[in-house]
């Protein structure tokens, strides 16, 4: 039996500003994505209903992904199926690469895999565009999940416009295999940062320092509003981030609401060096991946 294959890539956010709770409870966004070569694979087969079934690659919280309706794959499938009149069911496989809970938007790259996924499967062939609207419905970080590369997001961060940059980028990411809760950080963030601007704005800076190709002006200029939050929730993580400026790393941000770690690197070679060197203190699963990676692509 046909069986389509999508992999979606994790995300880092380069800069992430965080702007008052509207209206209707979501934040305002003023953020840079940037898409890394941590996947996520979505295998879809047609089937009478909606399923899944999860495993993972390596030791991740994998207890917290959800098995049923609420998986955000199987979400962007009945949204599909029911936007579009599909009269059909997917039985969904998802290989977990992107840690569970971790701030790299893991279920946001599921969600866009099972799309992209289940449009090849049943035919329906969606125009980008239209895609990208489903996308924004299923939450703010699936379309760029979509797009992948490098991309201002606005908006609650659904609203994204690729960016120039010259220079692929190596990034070392240190886990945690236990998560911190997204709606949790964002509530400590509530209460350290009741000043918030209700419009906040990406710094020019870090444009120019990816347009130019100035990996020591983006690692000064990496910044992440939520990572004072994580930290006052899990503050051991102030001691993780600082192994990485001890091995020179070019700068050390949380992935979004944490509680994974970042470091910029010099290239290939230092990031190699800096995983080396951040394996040895056994603080969780380290690896390096090369940035911008594609967004939703179809394998088979
Ligand atoms: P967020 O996208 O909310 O910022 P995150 O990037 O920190 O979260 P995710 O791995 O996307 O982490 O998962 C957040 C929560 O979403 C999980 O704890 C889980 O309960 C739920 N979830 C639903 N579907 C999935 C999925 N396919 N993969 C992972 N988590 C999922």
């Amino acid at each position: 039996m046909r069986e389509v294959a999508v992999t979606a890539p994790a995300k880092v956010n380069l800069v992430l500003r965080v702007g008052a709770r509207r209206p209707d409870g979501y934040h305002a966004l003023a953020t840079v994505y940037q898409a890394v070569g941590l996947h996520d694979e979505v295998a879809a087969r047609r089937a009478d209903g909606f399923s899944v079934e999860v495993r993972a690659e390596r030791e991740m919280a994998l207890a917290e992904v959800p098995t049923d309706h609420s998986n955000l794959a199987v979400r962007a499938a009945l949204l599909l199926a029911a936007r579009h009149g599909v009269p059909e069911g997917v039985h969904l496989r998802i290989r977990k690469g992107i840690p569970v809970a971790g701030g790299m938007a893991g279920g946001s790259a599921d969600a866009a895999a099972a799309l992209v996924a289940c449009d090849a499967l049943w035919g329906t062939q969606l125009p980008q565009e239209r895609l990208l609207e489903i996308a924004a419905e299923l939450g703010s970080d699936v379309p760029f999940a979509l797009l992948g590369g490098t991309a201002v997001g606005t908006g609650r961060g659904e609203v994204v416009s690729p960016v120039p940059t010259s220079r692929r980028l190596w990034w070392v990411i240190l886990e945690s295999t236990v998560g911190l809760s997204t709606p949790e950080v964002y509530r400590e963030f509530d209460r350290l940062r009741p000043d918030a601007p209700p419009d906040p704005q990406v710094p020019e800076g870090v444009l120019t320092a990816l347009r130019d190709g100035d990996v020591a002006g983006l690692g000064a200029a990496l910044h992440n509003d939520l990572q004072a939050a994580a930290l006052s929730l899990r503050p051991g993580l102030a001691g993780h981030l600082e192994h990485g400026r001890v091995g020179s790393a070019h700068g050390a941000v949380l992935a979004g609401s944490g509680p994974t770690c970042l470091f910029l690197t010099d290239g290939q070679a230092h990031a190699a060096e800096l995983v080396e060197r951040l394996s040895s203190h056994g603080l969780g699963h380290v690896s390096c991946a090369p940035a911008p990676a594609a967004g939703a692509l179809q394998l088979r």
